[in-house]
């Protein structure tokens, strides 16, 4: 199943995602792993970290997978692996501590490794699994720093494993179509766009959110949870180009008792070559969930990064596509391309991109909103 990628320099990589991105769009990818010929074994998953993505979201489509299913797990706590493993149905011995990730490596069930831990665990997880000679799935952010993807990159070239990021948006039709405008430029090239995303933390029940308030942990406030999703919209409207540059700033705490060591809403802008400029917004304080993108003949707005809903609404008019679960259109899209050896829409070099602008606009916010360049 391994298949060792061609060394490519992430300029190179820079350069060519956009030609990718366009030959992946010639079949939508929402309906291309329906269409695929069913490979002749489910590639077997192991999800590592089993918190709230994982027991509500990813296991449950991984029941409904056409093209992979769960296996194993990695977790801590090993009464939890035991329950997972009854309710899944996988062999007791696929149930592994993240101090015991290495053993992974021969285990004939697992193909692939999903890291669903805390951001700031991200780099030494997906590490771990790649030198267990296993595929890897990261979730967003990618890792708390550009130099943290940097080392799984390097990990998994060297192992020569594929490396892939959870954005399941890349899967999900509306987005797909914004994805589309923006690459074909249907009404020129957007040049001004705002986004924002955000929920008020603490105003959701009981959920524990204590990770993502501790810097080491979560790598920062909500532009790593919630800003990320509208870094890729942006990145998306302009042919998943990279921005030149950033300004950015930290909104006043409104509850310091929460926000110790995170901030907990940031405003940020992203600067392109031809001129055009993102305004962006991530909070922890307001909900907010949008992005609208201008160009001189039209315009394109989506609602929103959630898990089901979205709307796409364009000033040629609405367009509709079909509802999907977000999770399994990613995870069998992510199937087959390494079934079939087809490039991942969603490479590691990807969410290293992202967690460049992430960098800038941490440097920019702590030089008074200074212009940073990024260093994608
Ligand atoms: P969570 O707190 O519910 O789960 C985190 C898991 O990591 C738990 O099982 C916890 O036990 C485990 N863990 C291991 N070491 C830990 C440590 N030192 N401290 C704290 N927890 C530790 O979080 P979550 O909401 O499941 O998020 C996990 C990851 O998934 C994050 O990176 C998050 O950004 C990502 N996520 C992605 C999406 C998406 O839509 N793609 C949605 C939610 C979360």
């Amino acid at each position: 199943m391994k298949s060792t990628p061609a060394p490519v320099s992430r300029r190179q990589f820079l350069g060519q995602l956009s030609a990718a991105a366009a030959a992946l769009a010639l079949t939508p990818r929402w309906t291309r792993a329906a269409d695929a010929p069913v490979p002749a074994k489910k590639l077997g998953v192991a999800l590592v970290g089993l918190g709230s993505y994982s027991t509500y979201q990813l296991g449950p489509a991984l029941r409904k997978t056409r093209h992979c299913r769960l296996t194993g797990v990695v977790t801590g706590d090993r009464a939890k692996g035991h329950r997972w493993a009854r309710d899944y149905g996988f062999s007791e011995k696929n149930i592994f501590g993240y101090d015991t990730m290495a053993q992974i490596a021969g285990n004939p069930d697992i193909d692939v490794v999903y890291v669903v831990t805390p951001n700031g665990l991200h780099a030494e997880h997906s590490i771990a699994a790649a030198r267990a000679g296993k595929h890897v799935i990261c979730e967003k952010p990618m890792a708390n720093t550009a130099a943290e993807c940097d080392a799984i990159i390097a990990a998994c070239r060297s192992a020569g494993v594929q490396l892939m990021i959870g954005y399941r948006l890349h899967f999900e039709p509306h987005h797909l179509e914004l994805a589309r405008i923006g690459r074909e430029q249907e009404f020129g090239p957007f040049l001004r766009m705002k986004g924002a995303n955000g929920f008020r933390m603490g105003s959701e029940g009981p959920e524990d959110h204590s990770w993502r308030l501790n810097k080491k942990l979560s790598g920062g406030g909500p532009i790593m949870d919630m800003g990320v999703y509208v870094i890729q919209a942006v990145c998306m409207a302009k042919g998943e180009a990279a921005p030149v540059a950033v300004t950015a700033k930290f909104d006043p705490i409104e509850r310091p008792e929460l926000f110790r060591e995170v901030e907990e809403s940031m405003h940020w802008t992203m600067e392109y070559a031809d001129g055009a400029v993102a305004n962006c917004h991530a909070s922890y304080a307001e909900n907010l969930s949008y992005f609208r993108a201008e160009a001189a003949r039209g315009w394109a707005e989506i609602e929103h990064f959630d898990y089901s809903g979205q709307k796409l609404t364009t000033s040629k008019g609405p367009r509709k596509f079909p509802a999907v679960n977000h999770q399994l259109v990613q995870l069998d899209g992510m199937a087959e391309c390494l079934l079939t050896g087809r490039p991942s829409p969603v490479p590691g070099e990807m969410g290293r991109r992202d967690v460049a602008v992430i960098d800038a606009v941490f440097a920019s916010a702590r030089a008074g909103g200074a212009r940073v360049e990024v260093k994608a």
